[in-house]
């Protein structure tokens, strides 16, 4: 166990070379593997990730918004990054640092290739996004014709993947829906490859679409939770090791009479005499006010503590009236012994928000062994 003097987000690199090559045991050897890195790698610590995935030799990386991509090529990154949603504002840093759009719409299209055009490029590669009911970003089946001779105008780019997004990937009861996309998308991509007379890459699978539709791997997939060591479901999860560990300690023991009360607005109030712990965690690491009021707990000494009363900016208290503990002892919050998703599930969210909310305030401690 690594003891922790403040909360620390604990990063295990052989959790997540074990879940790269559990992930990639579910596909093709010749299938590539695009690994969704955005938002700080779900909250983990982007460049440390990526960084462990391009020497396992990963074939794509994928943000959400062109800034994350910049970071990747500031760390050295050099495997090609697919940027899920480019806004104009960003083209020319976009071009600079060889990031490839997401191309869901005309507009967009029309202004990178003005872009492209500014900065003298032939045969840049961009990716185009379909809308096979997600109805979030992508083109439609009545969109082919004008997109086509969009991109037939001029060579400033090159279309090297299309691809399109599963609504209920990991949702059993959703599987006629999800076939009916990824029929869609058969059918939309084909249609696209015939009119431009070339075969780029498709894709269309996430985490739970590895898991749930292996026959729509196509040339590429697209995994980020499953890298991080969850599945959406207990007999993924089971095959999957978390790589993050939220630890944090116990600052100070209150023995609480019975009728007082404990934190902000008064939210929590002792029926009988309690013991409670004042721990350095609160909303502005990533614990939001949904997780108070008994709702989550976190681990101490192996018992669950219950948080009481309402979580504040920088602490949370919790109760430890039945364990055995001091100050100063070890806290942990989730990680592999006591899921993110456990701790999500308490407050009716999901393990991609609690994971993603961890904020840069809380130390990452990455271990490479
Ligand atoms: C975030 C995202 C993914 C990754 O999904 P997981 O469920 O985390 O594997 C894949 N594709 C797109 C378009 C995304 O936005």
């Amino acid at each position: 166990m690594d003891k922790v003097g403040e909360t620390t987000l604990i990063l295990d690199l052989s959790a997540l070379e074990h879940n790269f090559r559990y992930l990639r045991s579910k596909i093709a050897p010749t299938t590539k593997f695009m690994a969704v890195v955005k938002a700080f790698a779900y909250g983990s610590d982007m460049v440390a990730i990526a960084k462990k995935l391009e020497s396992l030799g990963v074939d794509y990386f994928a943000v959400a918004y062109v800034g994350e991509g910049s970071l990747l090529r500031d760390a050295g990154i050099k495997t090609p990054i697919l940027v899920l949603h480019p806004l104009a504002a960003n083209f020319d840093e976009m071009i600079d640092r060889c990031l490839e759009p997401n191309i869901y719409s005309h507009k967009i299209l029309e202004q990178f290739i003005a872009a492209d055009k500014a900065k003298n490029q032939e045969n840049y590669p961009v990716h185009i996004k379909f809308n096979t009911g997600l109805n979030r970003l992508g083109f439609k089946k009545t969109d082919i014709d004008l997109l086509v001779s969009q991109l037939k105008a001029n060579k400033a780019l090159k279309v090297v993947s299309t691809f399109s997004h599963l609504a209920a990937s990991e949702d059993p009861n959703e599987k006629t829906f999800s076939t009916n996309q990824i029929n869609s998308f058969l059918a939309l991509s084909d249609e696209l490859s015939q009119k431009l007379n070339s075969s780029p890459m498709r894709h269309m699978l996430n985490t739970s679409g590895i898991i749930n539709y292996p026959e729509a791997q196509f040339e590429m997939v697209r995994s980020g939770i499953g890298l991080y060591g969850y599945g959406n479901e207990a007999a993924v999860d089971a095959k999957l090791k978390p790589i993050a560990t939220l630890k944090t300690i116990i600052s100070q023991i209150h023995e609480i009479p019975a009728n007082e009360s404990v934190g902000y607005n008064r939210a929590f109030t002792s029926n009988a005499p309690r013991k409670t712990a004042t721990l350095p965690i609160g909303h502005a690491d990533g614990i939001n006010r949904q997780y108070g009021k008994g709702k989550a707990s976190v681990l101490i000494h192996g018992k669950k503590a219950p948080l009481i009363g309402n979580v504040c900016m920088d602490m949370i208290m919790v109760d430890v009236t039945d364990i055995d503990c001091a100050e100063g002892d070890e806290v942990i919050v989730f990680g592999p012994e006591s899921s993110a998703e456990q701790f999500a599930a308490s407050a009716q969210t999901i393990s991609y928000e609690i994971l993603t909310a961890i904020s840069q305030r809380v130390k990452r401690l990455v271990l490479d062994r």
